[in-house]
């Protein structure tokens, strides 16, 4: 069978790179069939959101298209949800919120798709998946066993899990099971969130009036992808210990933090690489955006190999101003 194999419309920073065929993954089946074939190397790919394609791909990329979202067990206060990896993961927020179910409202309009969605422990407005998230089941791509994976299994942190270390593309996410609530609390701690709320009189919200706020911020702020090619937070913001915090106090009073634990703060990194001058700079192509230094953009043609020059440009930028190590939130490819 001969498959496509340019990537352009598979990666939303739209990088003009090829692999050697992509090949869709509509069941089980479809899996176990490619490695009795014996393509080799494999990659997984959901919506492309997160990954930046720094050259041509030398392996075969399956593309998760597994749907379904199904309601596997129930009580008085949750209900137990099993996803097909394939199901775009903002279209599962709005199934959600339509069923009166909560839990997920604050990750409303994150772009890509359900599988990929342990893989990094998607986290917005003081919410991560992990809060949710019950189990998933993976095909181990070496031998083609199923197999499920429990919290306590994945390791999951602030934007890491296993599948971004040791199991790094040994498994295909075929599902995701999450527990909704049915009483949920909301979380609105956010400053933006509290200010969207207070201009439409809400006082108490509703699960929808949180995605409602959410989506209306996230628009008003971010580049649209299908607009402006991106793939959200180029960086993860940097965590540093509260000692370093005191050090760059002296030199930058101003500078903005937000406790961690006992020891550590979290640094946006938006506001290290806007102090240092590069917020709506551009370098060829490849550019921060004018209004969020944080997400790197492609005006047009930039080659993966420009955006990761510019990023490793800010990085060290970051890094001799601040002494603080910003490490790349995207998955390099
Ligand atoms: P892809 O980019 O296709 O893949 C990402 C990685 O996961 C790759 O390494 C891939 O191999 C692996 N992978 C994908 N699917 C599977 C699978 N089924 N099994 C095994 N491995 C798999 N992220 C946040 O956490 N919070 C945000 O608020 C947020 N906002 C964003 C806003 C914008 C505008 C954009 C463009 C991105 C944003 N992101 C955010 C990043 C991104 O949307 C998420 O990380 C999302 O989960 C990626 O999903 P995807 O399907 O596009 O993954
Ligand atoms: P923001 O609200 O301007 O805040 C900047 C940073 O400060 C955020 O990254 C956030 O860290 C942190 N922060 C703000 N208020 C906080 C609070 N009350 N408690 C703890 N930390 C706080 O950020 P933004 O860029 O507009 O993004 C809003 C949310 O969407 C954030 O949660 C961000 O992570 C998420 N987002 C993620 C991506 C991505 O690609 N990963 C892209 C866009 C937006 P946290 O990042 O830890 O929340």
């Amino acid at each position: 069978m001969s498959y496509s194999k340019q990537l352009l419309s598979h990666n939303t920073m739209r990088i003009d790179a090829k692999c050697l065929g992509i090949i869709p993954i509509f069941d089980l089946r479809n899996i176990h069939k490619i490695l009795v074939e014996g393509l080799s190397p494999l990659r997984v790919i959901g919506g492309g959101s997160n990954i930046l394609l720094t050259s041509d791909i030398n392996a075969y990329v399956l593309k998760n298209e597994i749907k379904g979202i199904e309601i596997i067990d129930e009580d008085a206060e949750q209900v137990l949800v099993k996803v097909g990896g394939g199901e775009n993961w903002h279209q599962f927020v709005m199934w959600a919120i339509s069923h009166g179910l909560g839990g997920i409202e604050n990750l409303a309009l994150i772009p890509g798709c359900v599988g990929a969605a342990p893989m990094q422990n998607i986290g917005a407005y003081g919410v991560e998946q992990v809060d949710t998230f019950h189990s998933l089941i993976a095909v181990d791509l070496k031998d083609g066993i199923s197999q499920t994976f429990y919290k306590e299994d994945c390791n999951f942190g602030y934007r890491e899990s296993i599948f971004k270390h040791e199991a790094k593309d040994r498994y295909f996410i075929t599902h995701v099971m999450y527990r909704l609530q049915k009483s949920p609390t909301v979380h609105v701690a956010y400053g933006d969130i509290q200010n969207w709320l207070d201009q439409y009189n809400i006082s108490v919200p509703s699960i929808r009036d949180v995605a409602d706020a959410i989506m209306a911020i996230r628009k008003s702020k971010l580049p649209d992808p299908a607009v402006l090619p991106n793939t959200g937070s180029f960086f993860k913001n940097p965590i540093v210990p509260l000692a370093h915090l005191n050090e760059l106090k002296e030199s930058h009073p101003d500078i903005v933090s937000y406790q961690v634990d006992d020891q550590h703060v979290k640094i946006p990194a938006a506001w290290l690489i806007e102090r240092c001058g590069y917020k709506g700079k551009r370098y060829g192509d490849a550019a921060t955006h004018k209004s969020h230094a944080l997400v790197l953009v492609n005006h047009g043609n930039a080659s993966g190999k420009q955006m990761m020059e510019f990023a490793n440009e800010i990085a060290g930028a970051v890094k001799a101003q601040f002494g603080v190590e910003i490490v790349p939130e995207v998955n390099l490819w």
